[in-house]
């Protein structure tokens, strides 16, 4: 057994304790300790609270110390929805869509995706494997300890399982939990796309051969789809989602981002774990989502990056008592960012959240939104010692400095996995 680490000197311990999910006017009781201390066992949290009685335990007596100096202590954020494994970037894109090029358009001259596609394909396991360590090793510092990850770059058998199967060999070798999705209905490949049924065979290459294969060999927990006019229809998209599920994969949405489709609805329908992007719900869509057991994950960074100017209704959200999340939606396409702390700055000027909210939905409801709310996503008694410590001294601040990593530590079962010098 390691020895016991005892956390103190924090000007807050922002807990997020007391239960997940969060909805409503709960999502901004984050639970903010002073003089409070955290004592870690065996990289796991045993107790939490006022100084004076943590330093008590027996544990306490031998352990090493962590002292913050005034500094903010979080859990580590859980990014429930990226895309990690690309091969490259796409900044020729950038510059096209600044200059007023719409983005079907981009995709049209098979840009966009089908882009990402080509390249990937094209990329061997291992220079993926070594650009995405570079990444998850920028996610670590600023402040992520768990990340969901998403396939959907390789839309053949070869690549698709090439993703998945690094999603995996990832999680084992370093120090960030990689949940993994299957995303093979993305969009059609461009093989398919000129044939009369192009679709319909790919479907049926994604049903009979894709997704028996992921299962087979447990590459994924989630079955995903892009609900959109240039991805997959409604129906299409319920044949993917409901396949899925045959295979013991939970769904998850892309849904409502360039138009409304009815994906919401469909999500709740199947019990998906989350519909994410959202900018275009409408009114039934916010009240299924509130009596519902799926997440509302919310992606800024995403309308940040396109310059769009329609975000997701979060207050409406909120106010109606659906389960908000927040996450990077890290892709090269359309939010290249690994970062949280600009995501939350996000989540406050661009969906009206409170930070406190904005952090709630960045760590517990994202973790519940991964079905780890169990082990992840809050300071409590008994949780993994997944936490991030920032060079603030209120916790408005980490927002407030939007741009700025303010990140001075970041921890994973309780091993410092990054640390500024
Ligand atoms: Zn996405």
């Amino acid at each position: 057994m390691s020895t016991p680490l005892l956390i103190r000197g924090a000007s807050q311990i922002v807990t997020v304790g007391g239960g997940a999910p969060r909805r409503g006017q709960a999502l901004a009781d984050v639970g903010v300790l002073r003089d409070g201390a955290i004592l870690l066992v065996s990289g796991r949290i045993a107790a939490v609270g006022p100084v004076a009685k943590v330093e008590k335990l027996k544990e306490a007596g031998s352990a090493e110390l962590l002292e913050l100096d005034g500094r903010v202590i979080l859990p580590g954020f859980v990014d429930s929805h990226t895309h990690l494994i690309h091969a490259a970037s796409r900044a020729e894109e950038y510059e096209l869509k600044i200059q007023g090029v719409g983005y079907e358009e981009i995709a049209r001259k098979g840009g966009g995706i089908l882009n990402s596609v080509g390249k990937l394909r094209a990329t061997s396991s291992e220079n993926l494997k070594a650009r995405a360590q570079l990444f998850l090793e920028r996610f670590a510092e600023h402040g992520t300890t768990t990340i969901e990850a998403k396939s959907g770059y390789g839309l053949d058998l070869t690549s698709e399982l090439k993703i998945l199967s690094l999603h995996k060999e990832l999680s084992a070798e370093q120090p960030l939990e990689i949940v993994s999705t299957f995303l093979g209905a993305h969009v059609v490949p461009a093989e398919y796309r000129h044939k009369r049924n192009g679709t319909r065979e790919y479907l049926k290459l994604l049903e009979e051969e894709l997704l028996p294969a992921v299962a087979r060999n447990r590459l994924a927990e989630y079955c995903d789809v892009f609900c959109e006019r240039s991805a997959f229809s409604l129906a299409e998209s319920r044949r993917v989602l409901e396949a899925g599920k045959m295979h013991g994969l939970r769904p998850r949405v892309h849904a409502e981002q360039r138009s409304h489709t009815g994906a919401t609805g469909l999500g709740v329908k199947l019990g998906a774990a989350s519909c994410d992007h959202l900018e275009y719900l409408k009114p039934a869509d916010i009240r299924a989502l509130a009596k519902s057991g799926t997440v509302a994950t919310l992606l800024p960074g995403c309308d940040f990056h396109l310059g769009q100017k329609r975000y997701a209704p979060a207050r409406k959200l909120v106010e109606a008592g659906a389960i908000v999340a927040l996450a990077t939606d890290f892709n090269p396409g359309t939010s290249p960012t690994v970062s949280m702390p600009m995501v939350l700055a996000l989540g406050c000027t661009q969906l009206c959240m409170a930070p406190a909210e904005a952090i709630a939905a960045a760590t517990i409801n994202a973790a519940y939104s991964l079905g780890r709310h169990g082990r992840v996503g809050s300071i409590e008694a008994g949780k993994q010692a997944d936490l991030a410590v920032f060079e603030v001294a209120d916790y408005r601040e980490i927002p407030y400095y939007f741009g700025v990593n303010t990140c001075w530590l970041t921890m994973k079962r309780g091993e410092v996995i990054h640390m500024r010098d």
